[in-house]
């Protein structure tokens, strides 16, 4: 099996998020037959929703369109590290496998900070690929924050 990265899509959702004025992450939501069903950029903003982080988004558009809480053996793709919350909802919801781009130290829940998927009372561990298009993901949140300066 080739291996193929959903990175680039991500990538431009956070494009998309930036130019909207939301915190530039994208996520990508990939099905086991390998088809993207749900891609979304940050609208907390726009949503008045503090929850309606990227990976929020793409995994309530999956579950919906699949009629399930649960989506095993989905691969999740995100610009960044994920947060605490959203560590704690890829865990709910049995994502297989997910790809990050850029570390968060200021936010990240996965690597750092609560670490979610070590903690004890985490059900479900997904296989965690980090650094995937960590540059350019970085260089998006670094142009977005200079210009809010
Ligand atoms: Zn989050």
């Amino acid at each position: 099996m080739v291996f193929r990265t959903y990175m680039d899509q991500a990538l431009a959702e956070a494009e998309a998020a930036s130019a909207r004025g939301e915190v530039p992450v994208g996520a990508v939501l990939v099905s086991p037959a390998g088809e993207v069903v749900a891609r979304a950029g940050n609208r907390t903003r726009e949503l008045f929703d503090p929850t309606a982080h990227a990976e929020v988004l793409v995994i309530r558009a999956a579950c919906e369109a699949l009629g399930s809480e649960r989506l095993p053996g989905y691969d999740l793709y995100v610009t960044l590290e994920p947060c605490p919350m959203c560590a704690t909802v890829i865990s709910a919801a049995r994502i297989a496998r997910l790809y990050y781009g850029a570390s968060d130290p200021k936010s990240g829940g996965v690597a750092q900070g609560p670490r979610i998927f070590s903690h004890s009372q985490c059900h479900h561990v997904p296989e965690v690929y980090d650094g995937l298009s960590a540059a350019p993901a970085e260089a998006l949140l670094k142009d977005f924050f200079a210009a809010r300066r």
